[in-house]
């Protein structure tokens, strides 16, 4: 069975607050299960900044390489402060080197609409109380983020362009993890383009197709952007799997993220060629709300809980963590984010203790 090595990338604002618990959590569980887990600390950030001028220094890139899975905090500081060296450039240096580093290729970020708290969703009740849990797989490491970039001025105009690029190759290998994970679902991929304008999407859509012959199991429909974005809030609980480029995975997930009221309840993991997953929470450091202890640390929790399935096969140990949050929830347990009139706000602390209290 042997010991999993977990790196422990905390990060910046709330991030050390989250990660306790998640921690908290995933130590308990593994007792309970009698799995052997480390747990070892790197910097990453504005905190690597501090102690070592860089935001991804070498030791934290070692420390992830030597580890079988990358458990990440958040990074970044207060949007007024962006101009200091500590935040300039902060998440494109940690976050965006880590996933080169690591070659993660494929980013999975699943929404679902906890029935306890249908209440706090921006849509109305009739939109969302039938369900929603979808989950989308983007495309991380190509398109317009990674290709040629520049910028000129000719004869009076500025002139700016990113090109955005795709291989056949790297458009199937994650669009199999979307296959794949549909298997492990309701059986459902949602492909996400703009092939009547894209020839990167006509590329993607062929792909797509191709790879379809392998999963016929698996019922597929082709959908472009705009009309995604449009599903995702008038009946997002038509979605099961939705797989789409980087760009586009982008922003729909982050629109997805908004679906259960709160971006605190939404985790994600980006898995490649590495093997070594990173599993993160979809939101940031959140300065606004750091160092007051109230954080909501279920994202960073059912982060842990990813990890654990899809890192380490560990199904009844992942179902454990997400049958806590959701028992902890039921019993009326809120974080001040997720709280109506009606409730205390319980702290992060709390409501990390809540949880593993509820563990089996
Ligand atoms: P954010 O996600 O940090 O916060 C947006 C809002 O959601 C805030 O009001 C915040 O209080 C709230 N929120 C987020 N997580 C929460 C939680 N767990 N519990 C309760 N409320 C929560 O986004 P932002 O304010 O735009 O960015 C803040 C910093 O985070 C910036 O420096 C940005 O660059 C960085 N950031 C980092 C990552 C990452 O590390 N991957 C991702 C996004 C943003």
């Amino acid at each position: 069975m042997g010991v999993k090595a977990i790196a422990v990338l905390a990060g910046d604002g709330i991030g050390p607050e989250v990660m306790r618990e998640a921690v908290k959590v995933a130590s308990a569980v593994a007792a309970r299960f009698h799995r052997s887990v480390t747990f070892t600390e790197g910097l990453v950030g504005g905190a690597a900044f501090e102690e070592f001028g860089e935001h991804l220094p070498k030791e934290t890139i070692t420390l992830c390489t030597g580890s079988d899975a990358v458990l990440f905090g958040s990074v970044g500081g207060p949007i007024e402060q962006a101009h200091l060296p500590k935040w300039r450039g902060c998440e494109a240096n940690s976050i965006l080197s880590l996933r080169r580093s690591l070659s993660l290729a494929a980013n999975l970020r699943p929404t679902r609409i906890f029935p306890q708290l249908v209440e706090g969703s921006p849509l109305k009740n009739s939109r969302v109380d039938t369900g929603v849990d979808l989950i989308i797989v983007r495309e991380l490491l190509g398109d317009v983020y990674f290709g040629e970039k520049s910028s000129w001025t000719s004869e009076g105009r500025r002139y700016a362009r990113d090109v955005g690029t795709y291989t056949d190759e790297q458009i199937s290998t994650v669009v199999r993890v979307a296959f794949e994970t549909a298997r492990s679902r309701r059986g459902k991929v949602t492909s996400v383009d703009k092939a009547n304008v894209l020839q990167t999407s006509k590329l993607w859509r062929e792909v797509v197709h191709e790879i379809h012959a392998e999963y016929q199991d698996v019922e597929l429909e082709d959908m472009l952007v705009d009309n995604c974005a449009l599903q995702l809030v008038l009946d997002p609980g038509r979605f099961d799997v939705v797989v789409t480029s980087n760009l586009f995975g982008d922003i729909l997930s982050d629109l997805a993220s908004a679906l259960p009221g709160s971006l605190g309840l939404s985790p994600s993991a980006s898995l490649g060629a590495s093997g070594i997953g990173l599993y993160e929470p979809s939101g940031g450091s959140a300065p606004d709300i750091a160092g007051k202890g109230i954080a909501n640390p279920i994202a960073q929790i059912l982060s842990t809980a990813m990890m654990f399935r899809l890192s380490f096969g560990w199904q009844a140990e992942a179902n454990a963590i997400e049958r806590a949050v959701e028992s902890a929830l039921t019993e009326g347990c809120r974080t001040f984010d997720l709280a109506t009139r009606a409730d205390t706000p319980v702290s992060t602390e709390e409501m990390g203790n809540r949880i593993v209290e509820r563990l089996p």
